[in-house]
């Protein structure tokens, strides 16, 4: 699949998933998800608004936060990465699974069969209403371990 077919099927996902929760698709929210669904590099919130300003001049760093945010409590994106960094963010729906590298950050995705379907255990509901079941590996990337 190449990337332009890729980004199509994200953004019909997308449109597809808010029309069913009944979420506004507003011009804003489209344009923050295709910017966050165009890459695999798991962008911060700033990376996300730079991009996303180019086409929404007007487009504060808060709103593009406030939508993130709101797209994430909906199930729509995920927030990623290490919790002592910055919230990073995934629009990547599939189930699938990521490697975070503890020294450059990167955060690749994986997809495996021995983990699928990964239901939430009932202790995480005890805490609150689960989203999503997601593995975090976390290691020394390839590209890390060359240069050492
Ligand atoms: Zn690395
Ligand atoms: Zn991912």
């Amino acid at each position: 699949m190449n990337e332009q077919d890729r980004l199509a099927g994200r953004m019909e996902d997308f449109r597809r998933a808010c029309i069913a929760r009944g979420i506004r698709l507003t011009h804003q929210r489209l344009e923050i998800f295709r910017e966050l669904a165009s890459t695999d590099e798991h962008p911060d919130v700033e990376t996300i608004y730079r991009k996303v300003k180019i086409r929404i001049p007007t487009i504060s760093l808060d709103t593009v936060y406030r939508n993130l945010r709101f797209m994430a409590e909906e199930g729509l994106i995920a927030v990623v990465g290490l919790s002592n960094e910055r919230q990073r963010f995934d629009a990547n729906r599939s189930d699938h699974h990521h490697f975070v590298c503890i020294r450059c950050g990167a955060i690749r995705d994986f997809l495996s069969e021995k983990t699928k379907k990964l239901t939430p255990p009932r202790e995480a509901e005890e805490i609150g209403r689960p989203v999503s079941v997601r593995l975090e590996v976390k290691g020394i990337c390839r590209e890390c371990e060359k240069n050492t």
